[in-house]
């Protein structure tokens, strides 16, 4: 027995009661603490032990060494898993396979190793034979081991890194090839137990052969060696690339799972196979899953073999011809459904469960909260919403922000659709549309994907290898494969357009064909697939984004809506881009920068006058020059402010240094000068005179406005003139005024005097008594942060420009990020690129004084940002937390800033 006091690395499940439990997922990873809840619900799990995320870190400190308690308390677990199975680990007459599989905090589908059937060899077979009496399963099961155990173990865990198509595995398939050759042999299945006897001592020669070592036959020296290749395997390629892509931190490590062995594949009364509780795909409720009779769990997630709908409500035109699990096995398969059902009700959400039946007994492997896509995690929050499994909060948290995007998927063009027919047909994995070029490896996927080309990755079956490939490609195709394969999983997750199991395909990726019935596609040729239904068409069709009207989009917005407290504004420059915002749900706008009227459409009236006024001298042709310029920007006010009536709206006074909009085409120079009155020379002058070294630190925001009062007059009087004559026309107009780049309240206090001034005079002018409005500024320069107190005398709103403010925190030019950033990012210097992810731990402290600050002299401040972090989740949380009034972001962004908002309400309880 071991110490008491010492530390725990090993927890054993089984029977009816296991030492861990749900709670316990960081130590013993979602697969282990999964394990171990279904024991103690009374599920029927195979007994083993999980060996906890700690050992791996310690494995990695130590110089891949192990703690020294573990030994001992593995050897435990062992016994009692072989007393709770009534078998023996290595015996001869009644030996225990087990099971080796990783098993990380948060789901990595395929990215790690698994062993099986660990603990066979040529003593340990006699006796499976004599109490299966089935030699050829046996015979197979060791084969398996074989082929897996020299490929995980003794390859890839030793680091070997053999040649494209020198690997153990692919030797041994080969070897696996000529034997069914030589017997006239159609599948694996039609091998008698002689063949694979026969093939088991070749495939060992071979293994000694490649490897240059035999494979062990000794059962510990087995388990052990399976346990290190699934620890090292945390490090491997596809594990480091996926823990990337998906934010998932090196230090959390994985967990290894030592479970008994069940057999899928002791004949036609066996089986194995993956479910969920709900259809993933599309988030409808009713148990969806896929199964093969005589086969091990990994056939069915490998791809390798197409397996069947596990119910007749699952089938659909590709599947109808085949054997459901419900009619082949009604009786288990009615004791799986009384499961799926309690495992939903127990852990309130969708669940991805994998079984195996053992000579039509059932057992349960696995079950995690299950993956799903951006449609379905809606439908499915709105459902159990509905059926009260859960409660609002937890509605909204079930869907990931970056998910929203899925639901603006785009689609083929189903007018041009309708017109066509596809030349194949696979299982509708991963949603949406795509069209792309067709690239045959993962290597060309990323290097086309980098010139910007559309590609779609097409692989004979689903492999995890392809992680990087799969993540360039706009889409992925299979030929084989089903849709629980690591490919349809991993697509589904980043809400990818996928096709797998189009059968009827030869992708050949060595001679880089496609070949169907009725031709060939080389790469580089053009396809286009709908994934939503599993239909590949020739050519390149026209794509739509999809719908924002899907009635339960609305319907999960809403119910966001009506748990968040704080408000979403949207940066909108245009009458056009406010009408778009206010259909996405924002409330008002956070930031009109008024300088972008003088780019893009209609803009060339407006941006002469503006020239104009930038190459005047003297205050007469500054004044002369905006007074021309007045209607424009009046115009441009007004029709905001009617797209957005009743809702605020903050306009910034212009803020980019002028040289910017200085022309640098000589036509353009002559005719600014005629207008002038001035002579090309004296323009050019006037021009150069503009030029600045750092002009982001230069003649720009405020700056301008106190040099040259008359162009905060003017629009100041543009905003209060729109307004007045709107409330005569009964709207109802809520316009502030923002001033940016603001560092002293000195500054404040000279622009407020204009706005105080032109304020009464509009009054005056429309004879009215009242324009409601705000004035407040920008906070994006940190001695604004460090003296919002004085600031907030006169501010009667603050919004934190987060994009200068980061630049001048971190000292980081905005604009020259790129040549230093990638490699920061690389070298893990900093862990996000502060200008998307707002930084906490020192913007944030600004941010936190300025709010204080701020209170502290003006109790009921409104506060808000307006930098682009104000749609990224993780920076709208922050803000929540800071208790702001609202949140500003591009119009796209605003319903992933509602949902942020509503989830930072949601984990705050
Ligand atoms: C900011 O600095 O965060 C901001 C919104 O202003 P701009 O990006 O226009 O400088
Ligand atoms: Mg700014």
């Amino acid at each position: 027995m071991s110490n008491t006091n010492e530390k725990k690395y090993v927890y054993f499940f089984g029977g009816k009661k296991a030492e861990g439990e749900a709670t316990m997922k960081n130590l013993l990873g979602g697969k282990g603490a999964n394990l171990a809840e279904m024991v103690n619900i009374g599920l029927p799990v195979p007994a083993g032990f999980t060996i906890t995320t700690e050992v791996c870190t310690a494995y990695y400190a130590n110089n891949k060494n192990y703690p020294q308690e573990l030994n001992a308390q593995v050897m435990d677990a062992l016994k009692r898993t072989e007393a709770e199975m009534g078998m023996i680990f290595g015996d001869k007459d009644n030996p225990l396979l087990v099971s080796v599989r990783s098993g990380a905090r948060s789901s990595m589908p395929g990215m790690m190793e698994t062993v099986l059937n660990v603990g066979l060899n040529n003593q340990t077979r006699e006796g499976l034979i004599k109490k299966t009496n089935n030699p050829r399963f046996v015979y197979d099961s060791q084969r398996r081991l074989i082929q897996m155990y020299a490929d995980v173990v003794m390859e890839k865990a030793a680091g070997l890194e053999p040649e494209e198509g020198k690997g153990v595995r692919q030797q041994l398939e080969h070897e696996l090839q000529k034997m069914k050759d030589a017997h006239g042999c159609k599948s694996d299945t039609d091998l008698t137990a002689e063949n694979l006897k026969d093939l088991i001592e070749i495939y060992k020669v071979k293994v000694k052969e490649v490897i240059g070592k035999p494979f062990p036959e000794d059962a510990m020296e087995q388990l052990w060696g399976a346990v290190s290749a699934v620890f090292q395997s945390w490090n491997g390629k596809r594990a480091i690339s996926y823990r990337r892509f998906e934010g998932i931190p090196e230090e959390w490590g994985t967990a290894v799972n030592v479970q008994s062995m069940v057999f899928g594949n002791m004949g036609d009364t066996s089986a194995t196979g993956v479910a969920f509780t709900r259809n993933p795909a599309t988030g409808d409720n009713y148990f969806y899953g896929e199964w093969l009779a005589n086969a091990q769990g990994e056939d069915v997630v490998a791809g390798i073999r197409t397996p069947n709908p596990i119910n007749e409500i699952g089938k659909d035109e590709h599947t109808r011809h085949l054997h459901s699990l419900e009619t082949a096995m009604p009786v288990v398969y009615q004791e799986l459904n009384k499961y799926q059902q309690l495992l939903e009700k127990h852990y309130h959400n969708m669940l991805d469960i994998e079984f195996t039946i053992q000579d039509q007994k059932l057992y349960m492997l696995q079950c995690r909260v299950g993956k799903r896509n951006g449609p379905a995690a809606v439908r499915m929050a709105l459902d159990m919403l509905k059926e009260g499994l859960i409660t609002k909060e937890e509605a909204v948290l079930r869907v990931e922000p970056h998910q929203l995007d899925e639901l603006l998927h785009p689609i083929i063009d189903p007018a041009a659709e309708k017109k066509l027919k596809p030349f194949a047909k696979g299982l509708p994995a991963g949603p949406g549309g795509a069209a792309g070029q067709i690239v045959f490896n993962s290597e060309d996927a990323v290097e086309w994907a980098k010139k910007g080309k559309l590609v779609i990755l097409a692989r004979e079956e689903t492999n995890p290898e392809d992680i990087e490939g799969m993540r360039a490609a706009t889409a992925i195709l299979t030929a084989r494969g089903g849709m629980t394969s690591h490919a349809a999983l991993v697509a589904r997750g980043w809400g990818k357009c996928c096709i797998v199991g189009a059968g009827t395909l030869k992708i050949n990726a060595s001679a880089k064909t496609i070949t169907y019935d009725g031709g060939v596609f080389n790469e580089g040729d053009w396809v286009t697939l709908n994934g939503s239904k599993g239909y590949i068409y020739k050519g390149e069709l026209p794509m739509i984004k999809a719908a924002e009207e899907n009635p339960d989009f609305q319907s999960f917005m809403n119910l966001c809506d009506s748990v968040r407290t704080m408000k979403i504004r949207t940066n909108a420059d245009s009458p056009e881009d406010a009408k778009k915002a206010r259909a996405f749900g924002a409330e008002g706008i956070g930031l009109f920068r008024t300088e972008h009227m003088f780019y893009g459409l209609n803009s060339e009236k407006p941006l002469f006058l503006l020239r104009k006024m930038i190459a005047s001298n003297t205050v007469e042709e500054r004044r002369a020059a905006l007074a021309e310029l007045f209607p424009y920007a009046k115009a441009n006010v007004k029709a905001t402010l009617e797209a957005m009536d009743g809702l605020p709206v903050t306009f910034r006074t212009l803020d980019p240094p002028l040289h910017e909009f200085v022309p640098n085409n000589p036509e353009e120079r002559s005719k600014l000068a005629k207008s002038l009155n001035v002579s090309a020379t004296e323009f050019n002058h006037r021009a150069d005179a503009l030029h600045e070294n750092n002009p982001m630190m230069g003649h720009r925001g405020v700056r301008l406005g106190i040099t040259y009062p008359e162009i905060t007059e003017m629009q100041v009087r543009a905003i209060f003139e729109a307004s007045a004559e709107l409330i005569k026309d009964k709207k109802n107009p809520l316009p502030e005024i923002m001033i940016p780049v603001t560092c002293a309240a000195s500054e404040l206090k000279d622009q407020y005097q204009i706005v105080d001034r032109v304020y009464n005079e509009v009054l005056a002018k429309f004879g009215i008594k009242e324009i409601k409005h705000l004035v407040g500024t920008m906070i994006e320069i940190p001695r604004a942060a460090l003296t919002a107190d004085k600031i907030a005398e006169y501010a009667q709103f603050f919004s934190f420009g987060t994009n200068d403010l980061t630049q001048m925190g971190f000292g980081f030019s905005r604009d020259d990020i790129g040549s230093f950033l990638p490699e920061y990012l690389e070298k893990k210097i900093l862990p996000v690129d502060p200008f998307n992810v707002l930084d906490q731990e020192g913007i944030g402290q600004l941010i936190e004084i300025a709010v204080k600050k701020g209170r502290a002299t003006r109790k009921d401040i409104h506060i808000g940002i307006c930098g682009e972090h104000g749609g990224e989740p993780s920076s709208v949380e922050f803000c929540h937390r800071l208790g702001f009034t609202y949140v500003s972001c591009s119009p796209f962004r605003v319903p992933i800033a509602r949902l942020a908002a509503a989830q930072a309400v949601a984990r705050a309880k």
